[in-house]
This record gives structure tokens, sequence and C-alpha cells, in this order.
């Protein structure tokens, strides 16, 4: 039960000293035994069975075939000189090649011979193909030998980490000295019936298999219980922070829906709510009458109409006696905010103001009054609404839109905002996996708004290749008779900026020249124009006074202009999802049918070819952004990137959703039943989470 053997410095370990413990700290971070038992295997060498030629392809481990030499030459001179050779078996034929240490194998190589290899295979030419591989000739007795052989652990290593002999070998050596010399220290951390009820092995026997697997079967048990433990321990950190919270935190409590909610339902609500709409009102509600402070995430497509929801859970607020704010990341973003509240409430129902940036001196200075003494109650803005400066009489309701641009810090300095936080409500239009969501905002409640307005069309998404140009400025030509505009897209990507740039020249020239003047007016936008030419281009568009707007991604946020019906996207394999999706989104505002016509060559990578299926099969944004993560990987969705969170050393999100979902509701069903941890069964997690950074790692024990 010794944990701090865990700890030892790595020079302590048999075979190490300093020099070697120096660079394995430097090259791999590893500096205890800890870091040295969890560097694993990045893959495994399969000399459990001998493959066919026909299997092979590049994305194998290492492996190894029985095969019969056809012939081999020696090709190219001096620098280029290569040793090939033509192997056979009954189902194919492939081709080996040797760079160095050629003379000896050409000497081993007897055509019509039959041989075992071992290699990687490659391909070269469009050709399978092995380069370097083990080759020994065929017998009965090597035979038995090769086949006895197990899955062989390969690991990550460095060239100078090679010139101390610390090659994957070297590590692996290393690391069945520590197996052998503490494996009985290695103890357990979940819960013995957890353990049982789903088959999961102990903690011993995981870490030795994953190291040195006897099988693949044993092996997958040994990943699949590590990968449990953890996602486990990141579910388990999460719902004990909300728990903390929500012991820590009182929250006020909204026990009267008043007159300003019942007013605004009966008199200016324009339209019914959606049943999801009510379904995310009534959690609300309840989260706001429990006497707890909310944290809710709120999701939903755009337009699915979560402005409304927001706002009425605000009057709620009100109506108790609170204040309330709404924050954006960008100013575009607020002041959009600003205006569509605006128009569902008027200045005489309920004072709005707006605070951002750009707010005079002046209007600061009554705003900043009007909020003191609790006159103002309901102000939106940007960041601007954290400075110290601003502050509010009774803030008893926050909505944070667009959330992975704002930091959990930014959150915290809303709540202390008042002395008890305010309930909190983050909406984000860019849908994610539920998965994710439960692990990047794991610590909130989730809402899901995923039903748009009845009577809203569906956006119709075509994919047009290169060859149908014609019929696109056909259809083009028959929106714009019916009074409709339309925005066409290029792709602006950093590393190919010129070739963008030529793409866009090229695509105003084309619809210049098909678009011509003085029937046809054409606004352009891209991020070489001032913002002073932008704004105007985009307020030509805006008002109706171009039919057409060329642009790069900028207009990818903050522009509505509802009589916009068709989306056109060039190069549309070029983008990924979820960006298609949000330029999409752009379009379907209005109440005329929409479009959307993804433009690519015929030539299509297989991702491209699933991403734009996907945008034509569905407009379903969490349907999308599953797809997204299955292509992608999760560390590359929008709103990820900076979230340490999916810092996973064996789990990912995208392929282990079920074992996600299956830590989660362990560690769930623990906090309903024992939310102080004093069952006996659950001291080991108070132990684990004490202990080993929520058993992820015996290294930063704090
Ligand atoms: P989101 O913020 O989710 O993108 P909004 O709240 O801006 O969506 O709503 C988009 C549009 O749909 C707005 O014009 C809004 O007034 C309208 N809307 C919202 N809810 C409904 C509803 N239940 N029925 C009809 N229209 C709605
Ligand atoms: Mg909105």
């Amino acid at each position: 039960m010794n944990q701090q053997i865990f700890q030892t410095p790595i020079e302590y370990l048999r075979g190490v000293g300093a020099s070697r413990a120096d660079v394995l700290r430097k090259e791999l971070g590893i500096s205890n035994f800890a870091d040295l038992l969890r560097h694993f295997p990045y893959k495994y060498i399969d000399r459990t069975r001998f493959y066919k030629i026909k299997e092979l392809n590049p994305d194998l481990p290492h492996v190894q075939l029985i095969v019969r030499l056809k012939s081999k030459e020696v090709l190219g001179e001096k620098h280029t000189k290569r040793l090939v050779a033509q192997i056979y078996d009954d189902t194919g034929t492939m081709e080996l090649a040797w760079f160095q240490g050629m003379r000896w194998v050409e000497k081993l190589l007897i055509p019509g011979k039959a041989y075992i290899i071992f290699g990687k295979p490659g391909s070269f030419n469009g050709k399978t193909q092995m380069a370097h591989p083990e080759i020994e000739p065929y017998s009965a007795d090597a035979l038995k030998q090769k086949g006895n052989l197990k899955l062989q652990p390969v690991y990550n290593s460095t060239e100078k980490l090679k010139a101390y002999s610390l090659d994957s070998k070297g590590l692996q050596k290393l690391i069945a000295i520590l197996l052998e010399q503490s494996l009985n220290d290695i103890t357990e951390t979940i819960p013995n019936q957890i353990l049982q009820k789903f088959k999961l092995v102990d903690r011993r026997e995981a870490y030795a298999n994953i190291h040195f697997p006897a099988d693949a079967d044993v092996l997958t048990a040994a990943v699949n219980r590590l990968k449990f433990e953890e996602l486990f321990f990141i579910q388990f950190k999460m719902l004990k922070s909300k728990l903390q919270r929500t012991q820590k935190f009182k929250g006020n409590i909204f026990g009267t829906v008043g007159n300003y909610f019942n007013q605004f339902y009966k008199t200016k609500l324009p339209f019914a709510l959606t049943n999801a709409q009510k379904r995310v009102l009534k959690e609300i509600r309840l989260d706001t009458q429990r006497g707890v402070q909310m944290n809710r995430l709120l999701q939903g497509d755009v337009g699915s109409g979560k402005t409304v929801v927001a706002l009425m859970s605000m009057l709620l607020a009100i109506d108790n006696g609170f204040q309330t704010c709404i924050m954006a990341p960008t100013e575009i973003l607020a002041n959009q905010h600003y205006q569509s509240i605006e128009q569902l409430i008027d200045n005489e129902f309920l004072e709005v103001a707006l605070l951002t940036g750009s707010t005079t001196a002046k209007k600061r200075r009554i705003l900043h009054e009007k909020l003191e003494n609790g006159d103002l109650k309901i102000l939106i803005g940007t960041h601007a609404l954290i400075e110290d400066k601003v502050k509010f009489k009774n803030l008893g309701f926050v909505v944070i839109d667009e959330q992975h641009r704002f930091g959990v810090e930014q959150r915290a300095k809303l709540w202390r905002k008042n002395i008890i936080p305010p309930h909190v409500l983050v909406m984000t239009a860019t849908p994610i996996p539920r998965t994710l969501a439960m692990t990047l905002y794991g610590d909130l409640d989730v809402s899901v708004i995923d039903e748009l307005p009845a009577g809203r069309k569906p956006i119709e998404t075509m994919h047009f290749h290169e060859g149908s140009r014609l019929r696109m400025f056909g259809f083009m030509k028959q929106e714009i008779a019916k009074g409709r505009q339309i925005y066409v897209v290029y792709p602006l990507i950093k590393e190919s900026e010129k070739l963008d740039l030529k793409n866009l020249t090229d695509g105003i020239e084309t619809m210049s020249r098909e678009f011509p003047l003085p029937q046809f007016r054409i606004s352009i936008v891209h991020g070489k124009l001032s913002a002073a030419d932008k704004d105007a281009e985009m307020q030509r568009f805006v008002k109706g006074e171009t039919q057409i707007m060329v642009a790069t991604t900028v207009i990818e946020v903050g522009v509505n202009v509802p009589n916009a019906s068709v989306m056109i996207i060039e190069n549309a394999e070029r983008f990924g999802l979820s960006q298609l999706h949000q330029l999409r989104g752009r379009v379907g505002r209005g109440a005329e049918q929409s479009y959307c016509i993804l433009m690519s060559g015929h030539k299509l990578s297989n991702d491209g070819k699933i991403r734009l299926e996907t945008m034509v099969k569905t407009n379903n944004g969490f349907e999308i952004s599953e797809i997204d993560l299955q292509l992608r990987g999760p560390g590359n969705i929008e709103g990820t990137q900076q979230s340490g969170v999916l810092d996973l050393k064996l789990a990912n999100l995208a392929t282990d959703q079920q074992l996600l979902l299956l830590a989660r509701k362990c560690v769930e069903e623990i906090f309903e039943h024992d939310p102080q941890l004093q069952l006996p069964e659950n001291q080991i997690l108070n132990q684990a989470s004490h202990t080993h950074n929520g058993g992820l790692s015996w290294d930063k024990i704090s």
C-alpha cells in the first residue's frame, strides 16, 4: 500500500542513473516511477499470427508473413542504390526494399525459396511495400519459434534517448524492471462493486497487461479498465465540484411568477413556444426554486429560439426583485441581442440598456447609477460588464452567450457581483456532442433545444460539382428574380491565403460577368478590406441594395438578413463540418424556402465526401457535431481546443462514448446514494481523489 514509491525519482530505478534520468525527463517528461509506468505503448507488434499480402495496409502495425521470393534486383547507383525483391504468397505479390545492409540480405535471397518476413507495411507509388523487413529462411523451427511470440509493446522514443540505448526496447526493459519491483504497490482506485458489476480487471492487472499483454483479449481488458478509470475520475471531479458548489452557494429563490412574466406571456410573446422551449423554461424554473445556484448550459442551433427563453427567465428574475444581464463575446453579438430583446419588449414595458466598449463615458455614468440603485433591470453587453466599476444592486440572473469564448474565471467574476451568486445560464449555438458536453461542461446542467419553431421551412441543401456551375447560375437568377438575396462564400484558410485570394478574385470576376450591372449589384467583403469598407459593403446588402454578397468567411458571425435565402459555399470540401453548418445558418431566417448549395471539385477525399453528404442529409446541428467528432477527433472540435479536460492519455471521446456514459452513470449513482462519501465501499474514492489526483496519476499530489 505504499503509494509514495511511485514518486521516487526515476534515477533510482535500477538501470537508469543520473544521465539517463536527465534525458528521460527532458525528452519524455518522465521524472518518477509513476511517469514511467504511465508511458504506455503507442502500439503493439503483432507476432501472434501470420498475415497475407492481400491483408496488408499502411495502418497495420509490424506484422509477419510467410512468402516466397520471385526475384531480386539491385537498382540505382551510389546514393539511390537499393535492393528490391519481389515476393508473393497465395493472395498476391509485393515489393521489399533495402537501402542499407544490402550485401548480407542479397546473399540470403534465393528466388523460389520461402521466407518469414517481419516489418511494417507501407506504400510506395500506390502499391503495398515493406522497407527493411527482418527476413529469415522459412523452416519448421523458425515457424514454431515465431508462432509462440506475443504482442510486443512499442514505446515512443527519440533520437536523443536512443543515444542512451533507450529506444523502444530499452524503455521496455526499464518498464519490466519497474513492474517487477513495484507491481504489488499499485492499489485499486475504483470501488469493488463497480469492478464486479462491469467486469473490469483490477488495477494491478491492467497496468501489467497494458505493457506486456499475453494476447489481444487481455490487452483489450487492460486498456478498457484504464480508460474507464480515466473517464470515471474526470466525471468524479466534475460532479464533486458541482455538488460542493451547490452545497456552498445558496441560490436566490424565484418563488413567484409575477407581472412582467405574465404580461409578456399574454401580450407580448408573438408566437407559441415550442415544446423544447417550454421544457427548458420548466427546467430553469425548477432550478431557480431550489435555493441552490443554477449553472445551466443551453444548447440549441441557430434560430432555435434561445433568446426568448433567456428573456423569459430574466423576466422571472425581475418579478422576484432581481436585476439581470446578458453577456456576449463581441460587440456585434451584443448589439444583436439588444435589438432582438428590444423587439420583444419595448422600453415602456421595461428598460433595456446596452454596455460595450464603445459606450460613451456620459452614458456609462448614467448606466452605472441605474445599476447601483436598481432601476435598470436588463443590461446587455460585452466583457465591459464584468469590469469592477460595474456594480449591481441585486444581480440575480446572468445569461452568457457563446460559452467557449469565456473562461471559467470570467464566469466566476460575474458570480462575485452579488453576495448570493446569480443563477447562470450559458447559451451556445455551437451544438457539441453529448459526450463532449459531459466532459467539458460536466459540472453544469445541460438543456437542449432540439426543435425549430413551427412553420420554419428546413433549409434544402444540394451538392453540385464544378460541372453544374451553369445550373447554379440559373438557380441564382431565378431566386433573385423572386426578390431574394444570395451569399457566395469562399474559404479563407491561413495556410493558403494566396490561393484563397486568387479563388476569391476569380470568383468575383466570374460573378460580375454572369451578373452584370446595372441589372445586378454585388457586395464584396473580405479580410483585406478596412473595417469601415467592410461595414459599408455589408450595410448595402443588409439594406437590400445589392442582391449578391461575395465574401470570405468573415460573414460567419453576426449577420442577419432574413431576405437572404441562398447560401452558396465555394470549395465546400475545404470547410469543416461545423463551419459549413454555421454558414448555412445564415439563411433560413425568413419566411421563404431557403437553400444551401455546396460547390466542390470532382476529386474529394473520403472525409470531404462524408462532410458534404452529411450536410445534404441533415440540418440537425447535434447530428452534425457527432459526425464531426468521429471525423476529426475530440481535440479539433470547435470550442474545445483550450480545454485541458481533453488531455486524455488513453480514452478517446469520439470512440469511447459508451464507456464515458457508463462512467458518468456510475459516478452519478455514487453521489446520489452517498453524497458525502461516507459508506465504507466508497472510502476508496476519498483516498483515490486525495492521494492520486483523481486516480489519474501519482505525481501531482496536492
Ligand atoms: P437563437 O438565439 O437560438 O439563434 P433566436 O432566439 O434568435 O434563436 O430566434 C430566432 C427567431 O425565431 C427569432 O426571430 C425569434 O423571434 C423566432 N422564434 C423564437 N421562438 C419561436 C417560436 N416558438 N415560434 C416562432 N418563432 C420563434
Ligand atoms: Mg441568438
